[in-house]
């Protein structure tokens, strides 16, 4: 077989990956790069010959899993598209705000080649997509088939096993083998597997021995707590699908145990009102901590801007803001809330996720109280003069246990992707110590590797 990897560099970007069966030539996601602009942002599909593809499979509908595949299939309209239906509904509305955000930049930037899709070609185009359960095995041909294993990442990410004769190859997405609050861990396989192609994102970032999630979640309770009892309000910016979630969950735990009063205002705002009422559809037929529960059906969530209305949201104290976007990039709701909450010393502004470093939020990750930024270059600068803290609530399995799952599969080849250069390193070197006669690959975009097959 042979294995390609699309992307165009060695980062977290637009992943994509090609794998040659023989019989059966199958591309794994379709990313869009979270930073890069235009055509930079799509993976080197220009590799992949027109309507020579059989099959493509999305893991997750995370943009930079997800973002291109309207273009992939423009080059591959025979090629049938298979994901998990929860993956399906949420890449549904992600793409389709995703030619929003690409329309906005084409005037604002000049950028003449977005949006890369558009609304009506998205809206045709999904009703192809093939819905997928975990754990049910698919005939591609007669000697490749294909079976979905839940990651744990995101409601609906799954790995993908491509299996042809007696020869498995596993790649894995994006993966989270912790429960979190409202998503169970990654239930994936660990027998006869020849060649694992694994995500590396925390490979540089060591986490603290001591970390427990339970910890953590009491650590943003007593936050929350000091921030309500001096007088101020709270506001967690949050990715509008995965984390608003996992927030929504965690607030709603700590209402329920009465460590937090249950009269407590909790406001949604911008894309996340629409997230939340599809993660509440599959709350029957996904995986749960909390079986059947429903946010908007469980809970007390007052949604700031619900769909076609534009409603401000208003400052209350007292109250929970947890609003999308998770880097507070502008134009969005976190961005505008931020303009005038950052001043007050009584509020708390509170990261439970991952930002860039020039994204608003990175920036003031690194600030000083009293510092001023910028927020929004359209508005005056600010004064940042609230409480700050940080938290880990990663949808990413620490590296340890990605190490651990790779030294119980034990595979002849391992693949390492999606990381940074030091962080897919980081397995790198570990590996060579801990499975010496395990073939450790950082596979360069562009070039061919070979996975030997099993004889029949
Ligand atoms: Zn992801
Ligand atoms: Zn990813």
């Amino acid at each position: 077989m042979i294995f390609q990897n699309l992307a165009r560099n060695n980062e977290i970007g637009s992943s994509s990956y090609l794998l040659d069966t023989g019989d059966c030539r199958v591309v794994m996601d379709a990313g869009m790069h979270p930073s890069a602009e235009s055509t930079e942002a799509i993976p080197n599909y220009q590799e992949l010959e027109k309507n020579s593809v059989d099959a493509i499979f999305l893991t997750h509908s995370h943009l930079d899993h997800a973002g291109t595949l309207p273009v992939l299939m423009r080059d591959q309209p025979e090629a049938p598209v298979y994901m998990t239906a929860a993956t399906a509904a949420l890449t549904d509305a992600l793409l389709h705000n995703s030619v929003n955000v690409m329309s906005s930049k084409r005037l604002e930037l000049g950028i003449t080649e977005y949006p890369l899709y558009g609304h009506r070609e998205l809206d045709r185009l999904e009703t192809s997509w093939k819905h997928l359960e975990y754990k049910k095995p698919l005939d591609l041909t007669l000697e490749t088939s294909a079976t979905l294993h839940d990651a744990g990442h995101i409601l609906g990410s799954s790995g993908i096993m491509i299996e042809k004769n007696n020869t498995r190859v596993f790649y894995t997405g994006d993966i989270n083998f912790e429960d979190q609050t409202l998503i169970t861990g990654a239930d994936f396989p660990t027998e006869d597997i020849d060649a694992l192609i694994i995500e590396t994102t925390r490979g540089a970032s060591p986490r603290d021995p001591a970390y427990e999630r339970e910890k953590e979640e009491d650590r943003l309770l007593a936050a929350i707590q000091a921030t309500i009892d001096r007088g101020g309000a709270v506001l967690i910016p949050v990715f509008a699908m995965g984390k608003t979630q996992e927030v929504l969950t965690m607030l709603h735990k700590f209402k329920t145990s009465g460590r937090l009063s249950d009269k407590t205002p909790v406001f949604i705002g911008g894309l996340s009102t629409k997230m939340t009422i599809l993660f509440d559809e599959f709350a029957d037929s996904t995986p749960r901590k909390l079986p059947g529960f429903e946010i908007f059906r469980d809970m007390d969530v007052r949604a700031g801007s619900k769909k076609g209305s534009r409603k401000p949201i208003v400052y209350q104290k007292g109250a929970i803001y947890a609003l999308s976007s998770g880097m507070m990039t502008e134009k969005t709701t976190s961005n505008g809330f931020a303009q005038t909450f950052i001043s007050n010393p009584k509020n708390g502004l509170l990261f439970v996720g991952y930002a860039a470093p020039d994204t608003p939020a990175g920036k003031i990750r690194a600030m000083n109280r009293g510092d001023i930024i910028e927020l929004n270059p359209e508005m005056p600068p600010v004064v940042f003069d609230c409480e700050m803290e940080e938290f880990d609530f990663s949808g990413h399995s620490e590296r340890e246990a990605l190490l651990d799952y790779m030294l119980k599969v034990a595979p002849k080849q391992i693949f390492l992707v999606h990381g940074d250069i030091e962080a897919s390193r980081w397995f790198e070197t570990q590996l060579h110590e801990k499975l010496p006669d395990c073939d450790v690959v950082i596979p360069l975009p562009k070039k061919h590797y070979t996975i030997p097959e099993n004889p029949a």
